[in-house]
Formats: C-alpha cells, sequence, structure tokens
C-alpha cells in the first residue's frame, strides 16, 4: 500500500514506513531524505527517525528540534547526489521499495552520484520529467563557468552567482575554492554546519571591508539582499543564475542575470528514465515536478507500470 498525504507512507510486511513526513510520528518509521524545507518535517510527534547526520544538524538548525537517529534493519540509505546529507531510502521485506527523494545521478564537486538499485516498487522524483530537459555534462559546465569567472576576476570585476543556500551553493564553494569567495550569511551557515562533517567550504561572509574587487559574491539574490546586488551591480558587478530551468529558453530573461547556467542538483530527463531502468522495477510512482509526462514515457516507452502519486490517493496495494 503506498498512500500520500504526511508525506508518502508504505506497509511492508505489515509495518508502516514513512518518507519525509510532515509530521513526525513514534509509530511509523520516519525518514528524512535531506533537508530542503519542502523535505523537512514541520511538526514532531516524536524525534526518532532516520536520516543523515548533516540532515539531522540542518533539522536542529532549521527546526530547531533535536533529533535522534534510529538505525532500522529494513532500511537502508544510500547516496542520493543531491545535496551535502542527502540519501535515497531502500526499505527491504518481502518487497524492496526504493525511495529517491531529491536525487542527481551526475556525480559533482560536493556529491557522489546516485546509483540505481534493483527494487520491486520504485518512488522516484519527477522534477525535469520532460524531454527537453537534459543536462549538459557537469565538469565541463563547471569548466565553463570557470572561465567566465577568470575573465571578470583578470579585469578586476565582480561577479555575483545567483544559486539556492543549500545545494548549488555548496557546489559552487567547493568548485571555486581557490577564487576570493565571499557568501551572503545564510550561505556561510550552511556551510559552517558542513564543515564541521568535514567538508573543505569557506565561511567567508559579505562584508564591505572584504568587498574588494575582484571578488565572487555568492547569493540567491533574494530578499533583503537585493539592495546589495543591486548596488553591486552599478559597480560592474556581472551576475549569473544557476538552474536546471535554465534549459527554458525564456529562462535569462526571466532571472534578469547577464548569464544562466544549467547547473542542477537534479536528474535530468534522460537520466531519470535510466535510472528506472536499470532499477528494473515491477512498478514505479513518480512525485513532484513533471511526474505525470514521466510516468507516461516510463509506460509507453519501458513498459513499466508507472503512474504519478497524487496527494491523498490510495493505489497499487496489489504491488507492496
Ligand atoms: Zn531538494
Ligand atoms: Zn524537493
Amino acid at each position: 500500500m503506498i498512500q500520500h498525504g504526511n508525506g508518502i507512507l508504505v506497509e511492508v510486511d505489515g509495518r508502516k514506513f514513512r518518507f519525509d513526513p510532515r509530521r513526525v510520528n513514534q509509530d511509523d518509521t520516519c525518514m528524512i531524505s535531506h533537508a530542503h524545507t519542502d523535505h523537512l518535517p514541520t511538526s514532531f510527534r516524536g524525534s526518532s527517525v532516520v536520516c543523515s547526520q548533516i540532515t539531522r544538524d540542518f533539522v536542529k538548525l532549521r527546526r530547531n528540534k533535536e533529533v535522534q537517529i534510529v538505525d532500522d534493519e529494513h532500511v537502508r540509505q544510500l547516496e542520493a547526489g543531491h545535496i551535502a546529507g542527502s540519501q535515497m531510502f531502500l526499505v527491504e521485506g518481502e518487497k524492496k521499495v526504493l525511495y529517491t527523494g531529491d536525487f542527481c545521478t551526475r556525480e559533482k564537486e560536493h556529491t557522489k552520484a546516485a546509483m540505481p538499485h534493483k527494487c520491486d516498487v520504485l518512488i522516484m522524483e519527477a522534477t525535469y520529467g520532460k524531454p527537453h530537459y537534459v543536462f549538459p555534462d557537469h565538469a565541463e559546465m563547471m569548466a565553463v563557468v570557470k572561465d567566465w569567472l577568470n575573465d571578470i576576476m583578470r579585469a578586476d570585476g565582480i561577479a555575483v552567482l545567483y544559486a539556492y543556500p543549500l545545494g548549488k551553493s555548496q557546489e559552487l564553494s567547493a568548485y571555486l575554492r581557490d577564487f576570493p569567495l565571499l557568501l551572503h550569511g545564510a550561505i556561510a551557515e550552511n556551510n559552517r554546519l558542513l564543515r564541521a562533517h568535514g567538508m573543505t567550504l569557506s565561511d567567508v561572509e559579505y562584508d564591505q571591508h572584504l568587498a574588494i574587487p575582484p571578488f565572487v559574491y555568492i547569493t540567491s539574490g533574494l530578499g533583503r539582499d537585493l539592495a546589495r546586488v543591486e548596488s553591486l551591480k552599478k559597480k560592474g558587478a556581472k551576475t549569473a543564475a544557476f538552474s536546471g530551468w535554465a534549459l527554458d529558453r525564456d529562462f535569462v530573461s526571466v532571472s534578469r542575470a547577464n548569464e544562466a547556467f544549467p547547473v542542477s542538483d537534479h536528474c535530468g530527463f534522460d537520466e531519470l528514465v535510466e535510472f528506472a531502468r536499470r532499477c528494473d522495477p515491477e512498478a514505479v510512482f513518480t512525485t513532484h515536478g513533471f511526474a505525470k509526462e514521466l510516468a507516461n514515457h516510463l509506460r509507453r516507452n519501458l513498459g513499466i507500470q508507472a503512474q504519478p502519486l497524487v496527494a491523498r490517493q490510495r493505489t497499487l496495494d496489489h504491488f507492496c
């Protein structure tokens, strides 16, 4: 039985397993795939969860809640390759159920690649589940970014990089570690948490005294930081956005950046399809983004029983 409501509930061998629940309870095995806020619980009626140590520390930072990591003999944590500490979960009983959470099969500077795993039921994200979302080779794309930045640095300029504070900001921090980096406070805070886990990341916050060109400023570019970014632009700063949506034709104008680089922490369409094929499941459930489109494609082209998982819909008792 698979149910979408308080996270995704799966029953295996009469036990209840909950992936990315909104509310953690004591009765079910609750698993948190990673620390993006749309996956973090908002309330806790229990404090035992299955997650990585990094995710546990982000729960404390973002939800101000101490949770204990529990081992469950039926649950294996696998690298999801999405952001630092992100995990996929393999629940093993009479059937094997793999939940990907958000995942990425491209190796990046600060995360390893997610690997497919043979399972009976695959529950996968479909953020970029449409054929035109095919990402370029990650290392090649980052080399292009480096060239672009080197030109700006040689001219004693300023570069402002718009990146999500948890995920791409760490990838840029890691990959560009030899550049004069300044970070938005929220990004520096995340990096500090990850340094405690042994990652080599800058935690130098933007400060007017340090902001002497050439330098690279990493920020979400949103909210209260807009004013700072505007003033840097007046000083000639060049801006770049980092997002998978940069594959959309109108993204540059929407992002209002000088450059847009299609760098993502998710699988592209081709990688989603290949992952599903190699997991060789009896059934696939898709969630997030283009769930319907991906499920249709898997059904028609791979002959896999696939369907989007819609909130509160009960489905497919006969598969697990
Ligand atoms: Zn995520
Ligand atoms: Zn997500």
